[in-house]
């Protein structure tokens, strides 16, 4: 991956961390992980399994993406669902 490349994808990430509402949501298990789970580079959690629940909809990164799934903690990444 070429470095500007790189840079815009860190800069997309840390605007996902920083708008995700994850760490609210009923399903959420704290591992020290921080969200962002729809996002690619971050995708499926490593310690949510039961879904209890998923907010995603009320989160400004979901429209802002234009996202189309949810319990992206358990189901992987928006990319991962749609299958692309
Ligand atoms: S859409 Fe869901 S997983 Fe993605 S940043 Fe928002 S709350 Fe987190
Ligand atoms: S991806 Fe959805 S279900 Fe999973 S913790 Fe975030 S808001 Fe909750």
């Amino acid at each position: 991956m070429k470095p500007a490349m790189a840079t815009e994808m860190e800069e997309k990430k840390q605007m996902v961390l920083s708008l995700c509402t994850c760490t609210q949501c009923p399903s959420f298990e704290d591992c020290g992980e921080e969200g962002g789970y729809c996002f690619p580079a971050i995708g499926k959690s490593g310690c949510i399994t039961v879904e209890e629940g998923c907010i995603c909809g009320g989160c400004p990164v979901y429209e802002k993406m234009g996202l189309e799934h949810l319990y992206y903690c358990s189901r992987g990444s928006e990319k991962e669902q749609t299958g692309t």
